[in-house]
């Protein structure tokens, strides 16, 4: 995965792709994916070309949190689908197959039948406890 330029993306934020549109401001572009799970199945990107969220700048990050619930309402308006997910995946190990980062909005209906694999299992308390200050340091 090479992480820049030259992603399908970015030949659709050139005009070189078509896509179908659904919001576009100065940071942000959404449009409808091209093999949806759901009617509405939306990608919403930024325009800056990015592969994975860690990598992504505050005014990026912040413009695609502002987008992103307006861009909820507006598909659970228009669709009526009343429940939805929102998945966002970071490097091919993790499903990525478009090295720009992106949000998926899929919108659940009562007959929808897609679904994610999720296999949990209990935390472990003694672990939790270290990694969580570990990380809480590494934020602070
Ligand atoms: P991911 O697997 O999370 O990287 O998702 C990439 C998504 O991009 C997939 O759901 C594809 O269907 C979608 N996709 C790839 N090419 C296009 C395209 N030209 N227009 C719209 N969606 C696309």
């Amino acid at each position: 995965m090479s992480g820049n330029g030259n992603t399908i993306f970015s030949l659709i934020l050139s005009g070189e792709v078509p896509s179908h549109k659904v919001y576009e401001d100065e940071f942000v572009y959404a449009f409808l994916d091209i093999n949806p799970l759901s009617r509405g199945h939306t990608l919403v990107i930024p325009k800056v070309e990015c592969p994975t969220m860690d990598l992504l700048s505050e005014i990026a990050a912040s413009a695609l949190g502002m987008a992103l619930p307006k861009i909820c309402r507006a598909i659970m308006k228009i669709t009526g689908a009343e429940n939805y997910n929102i998945i966002q995946n970071n490097g091919e190990k993790a499903g990525q197959t478009v090295p720009h980062l992106h949000f998926h909005i899929i919108p659940r209906y009562p007959e929808s039948t897609h679904s994610f694999v999720w296999n949990p299992s209990p935390i472990d308390h003694s672990d939790a406890s270290k990694l969580s200050k570990a990380i809480f340091h590494e934020l602070g």
